[in-house]
């Protein structure tokens, strides 16, 4: 396993050039374009790994996962999908033309913008810094690592450029769908996308899902199997922006990325996949990250359709 990594490492690294890091978000920048990285863990918590693994990149928008795992905890999944819609948009992840052009003013999904800022506001807690720890103590739960923290940069840094954001949030609790206060909500959403970790990080939180909610390590049980399931669909149809389509058919495993340049893949009773690659392709994917996950897939024949 380890030469196969190396090996798909070195032929997809140079895909790295024709891609763009985020500059939406100007802390972003400060990434190497040509890093790529790649981690895997097995359900028997056995771990591998080539390239750029152990660089540090924020979270982003595969907190939209921890964000609807815990929503879903602390609201049951009918008070959450009452929120949130699940389907797949065809739109970028920060379009605004859906909230508007739906009947009932409900975002398409929680893998959007719209729809994550929904689910971060339905978190329990007494305020940001209490539903920011649960976020946090979940994280370090899933990835055995005690070591994950806000990155205070990029934090200000979406938190300076976040008009979109805002404009998502205060057009949602203009039509009453969005309940709470609106800068609070999106102090926390600002937060939990500045989350800082590594691609064995996001591996071992796809092996958590994976597993269906059981960490390898020790044989606890941290998600319910039917929270895993949702999670995993949701993944699939909607994971990968507005090429999630595409990747199902190439790729065809529960992804989910961030413009940080990550990416968590997560193969049903088999493995964790986590890829650290910031240059995006025009969507916001990791550009060399999705060359080497599809050639992954192939050679491990990972799909699971
Ligand atoms: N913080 C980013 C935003 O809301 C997350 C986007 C992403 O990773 O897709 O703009």
């Amino acid at each position: 396993m380890f030469n196969l990594l190396n090996t798909l490492v070195e032929n997809n690294k140079k895909y790295g050039k024709e891609g763009k890091l985020a500059a939406y978000i100007p802390a972003l920048l400060e990434a190497n374009p040509n890093d790529l990285g790649i981690y895997i863990v097995d359900t028997r918590g056995k771990e591998y790994f080539a390239g750029d693994y152990n660089k540090k990149f924020t979270i982003q928008s595969i907190s939209k996962v921890v964000s609807l795992i815990l929503a879903i905890k602390d609201n049951g999944r009918e008070n959450v999908f009452k929120k949130v819609d699940v389907e797949p948009t065809g739109m970028g992840f920060n379009s605004i033309v859906n909230l508007e052009a739906s009947d009932t003013g409900k975002p398409y999904n929680p893998m959007i913008n719209a729809g994550a800022i929904m689910t971060s506001s339905l978190i329990d807690g007494k305020d940001v810094e209490e539903r920011l720890k649960k976020i946090l103590d979940f994280l370090k739960i899933v990835t055995n690592n005690n070591d994950i923290y806000v990155n205070e940069n990029v934090y200000l840094s979406e938190k300076e450029t976040g008009s979109r954001n805002r404009a998502l949030a205060y057009f949602m609790k203009s039509t009453g769908v969005l309940d709470g206060d609106v800068e609070e909500i999106l102090d926390l959403y600002f937060k939990q996308c500045s989350i800082e970790l590594d691609a064995r990080d996001l591996a071992r939180f796809g092996v958590v899902l994976a597993n269906d909610g059981v960490l390898p390590w020790n044989g606890r049980k941290v998600i319910p199997k039917d929270v895993c399931r949702i999670v995993k669909s949701i993944m699939v149809t909607c994971g990968m922006y507005d090429a999630s389509g595409e990747f199902a058919v190439n790729v065809g495993i529960p992804a989910k990325s961030g413009v940080g340049g990550g990416i968590i893949a997560t193969v049903p009773r088999q493995y964790g996949i986590g890829i650290y690659g910031p240059a995006l392709d025009e969507k916001g994917n990791s550009i060399a990250g999705l060359k080497l996950i599809k050639d992954l897939s192939d050679e491990l024949d990972l799909s699971i359709f």
